[in-house]
């Protein structure tokens, strides 16, 4: 027993589950960014390519956003001051949520604390005891605990695996209670794009509801970066679009976009909405610049697309294992390198960033065992030099630990 666990034998449980994680070499020290995210940066006095970040559009400190953010607390100070429905509700979060339905063209938006919560609260609500859910065994861990807080039976389908999904559906097309199914539109961890235009026709055949969480494809996919359910022209079959601002837009929060009904049933049941206090209103104010130059600057999201190709292509030259085989294949900048170990995967991040090269380690329990791996997103504003500069820190520290052939 550690000498924290002899002070505090109660916590003495978490202690030994510490001791484990030592043991298997996933003890991790959180790494902490000096600057600013930015494609090269500094971690821990370390200056380093970083490729772990999920800055996708380089907006987590666009100057116009910043600027955004600054003039939104001047005016009306750093705080919310409450929950949206007791009086946390100011201009500039309606307004944020009608930018955000407007861009996907739906009836009406809500916005949550963070995706987390958006999708965590929006699953557990809109269901009930005697409801079902069909959900793709890799989709996000928030979709995965608003099911359990739902109390709906859940029924997990293979990945991707349509047929399954539908056998499932059939399984429970008698049953009184309603039926959601359930889908990442970019899967996080593997970064393929979830079938949403199958699902959906599903949906439409067996009458279910059809929602997408588009964490990795907002901003990412879609015209102007609309997501996965506008790149498969499925907007009027997806029921629940939810996104988040944590990522592309660079800020923080999620968002749910519906029908007006849907949001405002939101409204009034989902409870990080109902019992957590609202954005600072320089968040919001910087999530509706982070929009603008969406619609404004298509180029972006080219560049992310042609820095995306040209990396993967690269890996998969050198001889790295970019998924597709015992692993979903990676379609967006989302790319993994698989390793399998565990604790080989942690050593070979751990030398990547001694070599200048900032990529996170995945292991157990974000990746099922035996399917570790190094986990790279790029982003559009890294340059060919970086990236060039990043695969040759790959290749030779791949070689030395013998991950690739010297
Ligand atoms: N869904 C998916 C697929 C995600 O990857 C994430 C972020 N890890 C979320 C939802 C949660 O988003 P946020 O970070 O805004 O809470």
């Amino acid at each position: 027993m550690t000498s924290a666990a002899a002070k505090r034998p109660q916590l003495a449980h978490l202690t030994a589950q510490l001791d484990d994680l030592r043991e298997r070499g996933t003890f991790f020290k959180l790494r902490v960014l000096d600057d600013q995210q930015a494609p090269v940066c500094t971690y821990d006095g370390k200056r380093v390519i970083n490729l772990a970040s999920n800055n996708y559009l380089g907006l987590c400190n666009d100057p116009r956003l910043e600027e955004a953010a600054i003039a939104a607390t001047k005016k009306y100070g750093v705080g919310s001051g409450a929950v949206r429905t007791i009086a946390g509700t100011m201009h500039i979060h309606m307004e944020l949520e009608e930018k955000i339905a407007a861009f996907k063209g739906v009836e009406a938006c809500v916005v949550f604390q963070s995706g987390f919560a958006a999708n965590a609260g929006t699953v557990s609500s809109i269901l009930g005891k005697e409801d079902f859910i069909l959900s793709d065994e890799l989709n996000h861990a928030s979709i995965i605990d608003g099911a359990r807080l739902s109390k709906a039976k859940i029924k997990v389908f293979r990945h991707k695996d349509i047929a399954h999904a539908e056998q499932l559906l059939q399984e429970v097309q008698n049953e009184p209670g309603r039926k959601l199914l359930i889908t990442d539109g970019v899967f996080s961890m593997d970064g393929d794009i979830g079938p949403v235009d199958k699902l959906a026709d599903l949906c439409e055949k067996y009458g279910a509801i059809m929602m997408v969480d588009d964490a990795h494809a907002s901003g990412v996919l879609g015209r102007n970066g609309r997501g996965s359910v506008d790149h498969f022209h499925a907007t009027d079959k997806v029921d629940v679009q939810v996104g988040t601002l944590s990522k592309a837009i660079g800020a923080l929060g999620g968002y749910v976009c519906g029908s007006r009904d849907l949001i405002d049933y939101l409204y009034h049941r989902a409870r990080p909405f109902l019992f957590s206090t609202s954005h600072p209103p320089s968040v919001a104010a910087t999530c509706i610049a982070a929009f603008d130059i969406l619609e404004n600057e298509p180029d972006r999201i080219a560049r992310l697309w042609a820095n995306t190709s040209y990396f993967k292509q690269q890996l998969a030259d050198a001889g790295f294992d970019t998924g597709g085989n015992t692993t979903p294949k990676s379609e967006t900048p989302i790319t993994p390198i698989l390793i399998g170990d565990s604790r080989r995967t942690m050593d070979f991040s751990r030398a990547l960033f001694d070599a200048g090269v900032m990529a996170t380690g995945i292991a157990f329990p974000t990746v099922p065992e035996g399917k570790a791996r190094i986990r790279t997103i790029m982003t559009s504003e890294h340059t060919r030099e970086q990236i060039d500069q990043a695969l040759e820190t790959f290749s030779s520290v791949a070689r030395k630990m013998g991950i690739l052939q010297a």
